[in-house]
């Protein structure tokens, strides 16, 4: 993939994600990798959405440094570039703070496998990485053990990270976490106990019963 097209998918999806709700304000961020050139575009540091050109988007090698944009980069750099230095089939990650995802990673409660799309998406339950301070090393370390089999996973008092082959698949696994958060809320929210689909079943409930 060329730099340009590159851009123009983390503009695309950037704008969809705002106008979906799945960023508020000028938060969350979305990257796509480039193996080939070991570098990849991320979303400029808080930048609005509905202002955002393609111009903005800034080109970041692994280690960080700027290889073209204007604008700093997402405070969150680190955690996109940790995850396509650690695992090689992710190619773009979104991180938001979706709110009934981020609700979930608030109460350290892991999303149980409820639904059916989780299963071949997501890769089963949505679990918590342990806290770790927004923007810093120590995040990447907290997601590896979890996205090196899964492609999403909750912040703890923070958001979502989900990944994929490439940004359409990042996005929906985004987009099927916060809705597989959303019904789980709804279920408890009603007095109800959300149920694992029997054969995916991981104890989470028990995990989450026993916290
Ligand atoms: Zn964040």
């Amino acid at each position: 993939m060329d730099v340009q097209t590159a851009k123009l998918q983390v503009l695309a999806y950037s704008k969809k994600a705002y106008k979906e709700k799945l960023m508020a304000g000028t938060s969350g961020n979305l990257s796509v990798c480039i193996p080939e050139k070991h570098c990849f575009v991320i979303t400029p540091s808080s930048v609005d959405y509905n202002e955002m050109q393609a111009e903005d988007l800034v080109l970041l090698d692994f280690s960080g440094h700027v290889l073209e944009g204007h604008y700093p980069p997402s405070s969150e750099w680190r955690l996109h570039a940790g995850i396509y230095r650690n695992i090689p089939r992710v190619a773009a990650v979104v991180h938001t703070h979706s709110p009934y995802a981020t609700a979930c990673a608030a109460a350290h409660y892991t999303i149980p496998p409820v639904l059916i799309e989780m299963i071949p998406y997501v890769g089963g339950s949505v679990e918590v990485a342990p806290y770790a301070p927004p923007g810093s090393e120590e995040i990447v370390q907290t997601v590896l053990p979890i996205l090196k089999t899964k492609n999403a996973c909750l912040l703890a008092n923070h958001g979502v990270v989900a990944v994929g082959e490439d940004l359409q698949a990042a996005y929906i696994n985004s987009v099927y976490t916060e809705d597989a958060a959303k019904i789980v809320l709804l279920a408890l929210a009603a007095g109800l106990q959300p149920q694992s689909i029997p054969e995916f079943s991981e104890h989470e409930e028990d995990r989450n019963n026993e916290k």
